[in-house]
């Protein structure tokens, strides 16, 4: 089968071919029918000190999917041959405290697909069946493709109550993007987003920011007044990864204010925490998606309204997968998705 793999300790991805993966008696073997670029994989691509320190070569990559039951277990049940599903790409152990609890998010020996074991850039994947998502009808194969970022934004998002709220979101990747959509779909009052990138900020807008602020050039707190906001923001949702933008959301959080943060930040980094500490701010991380409660409400959001297609800018044939991470490099871009039918 074809596989777009990391064969070599430096950048790029290459087309190869793989045996099909092996499928165990709780697995489920999916045929892939469109992939999305992530950010990880453009880490991956870029070869980074991340990548360096946290990819075993070769490594077939990829996890934002949608594809068909292709083959399942002797175990396997509640799945049927042919049926469409996407998949939660970190499987968790088990046994742990967490698992055990039902808070399978926080399991201490979460295992990445397309990062620790073999992905979804590929004709077939096996995962465990219980990874496996099912697809509704009405919601199209792009949209599933993308439900792995989309539970990102809606596991951050929705970390507070944001009916009524005002919302700071830092970082309009496509995750963030899909964070503000989410913020309006549920009724926050003043969505504010901030980057540095005005193709990325302008697809905020289009998506439901109120405001869509490029901090290189415009000063947060003259939106703020402009605005009307007296106090500061009720929430924030971090999702650019870059210290200044954390220390920024600090500076305009009102007092008892609910941060989610989402981003990965490359290295340490310092903040004021006399910020954090006489504001009475909370502070929550956020890693994946909750198993399975975001996935359900994904699927929710979408089917009361929730448009997600604007997010979908590029759209390429595996052959010409180069042309996909190209796109995704550029900055100009949302989600980038890659047809293997
Ligand atoms: P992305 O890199 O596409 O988006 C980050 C955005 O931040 C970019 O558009 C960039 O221009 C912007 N930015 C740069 N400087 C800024 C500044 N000073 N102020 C505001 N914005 C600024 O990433 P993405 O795919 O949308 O993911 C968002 C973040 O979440 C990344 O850091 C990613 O690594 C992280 N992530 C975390 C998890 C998790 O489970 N915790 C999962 C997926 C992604
Ligand atoms: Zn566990």
């Amino acid at each position: 089968m074809r596989t777009l793999a990391k064969t070599k300790r430096e950048p790029g991805i290459w087309m190869v071919d793989a045996p099909k993966p092996a499928l165990g008696p709780n697995d489920v073997m999916i045929r892939i029918r469109k992939t999305a670029i992530c950010g990880t994989d453009m880490h991956i691509y870029h070869w980074d000190d991340w990548s360096q320190k946290t990819i075993p070569v070769p490594m077939t990559v990829g996890h934002e999917y949608v594809g068909t039951v292709e083959a399942m277990g002797d175990e396997v049940r509640g799945l049927a041959i042919g049926q469409r599903v996407s998949g939660e790409g970190h499987i968790v152990c088990g046994h742990c405290r967490n698992c055990r609890a039902g808070r399978r998010h926080l399991c201490r020996n979460t295992q990445g697909v397309g990062v620790n074991r073999p992905g979804a850039f590929a004709d077939y994947l096996v995962i465990p069946a219980e990874n496996a998502f099912p697809i509704p009808d009405d919601i199209p194969d792009d949209i599933a493709a993308i439900l792995d970022p989309f539970g990102n934004a809606a596991h951050t998002a929705l970390s507070f109550d944001l009916v009524g709220e005002d919302v700071l979101i830092t970082g309009a990747g496509p995750i963030g993007v899909m964070a503000a959509a989410i913020a309006r779909h549920v009724g926050a009052r003043h969505i504010v987003v901030t980057d540095v990138n005005d193709y990325r900020l302008s697809l905020a807008r289009q998506m439901g920011a109120s405001r869509a602020v490029n901090v290189s050039s415009e000063s947060l707190e003259s939106v703020m007044k402009e605005l009307g906001m007296v106090e500061g923001f009720d929430v924030g949702l971090e999702m650019s990864g870059v210290p200044t933008a954390f220390r920024q959301m600090l500076e305009v959080m009102n007092h008892g204010g609910k941060v989610a943060m989402l981003g990965i930040p490359p290295s340490e980094a310092a903040v004021d925490w006399t910020k954090v500490i006489f504001k009475g701010l909370v502070i929550k991380g956020i890693y994946g998606r909750e198993m399975y409660e975001t996935w359900y409400k994904m699927i929710a959001m979408l089917q009361s309204g929730l448009d997600l297609s604007p997010m979908i800018t590029h759209r390429f044939d595996v052959k010409e997968y180069l042309k996909g991470f190209e796109t995704m490099s550029s900055g100009k871009s949302g989600k980038v998705v890659l047809d293997w039918s």
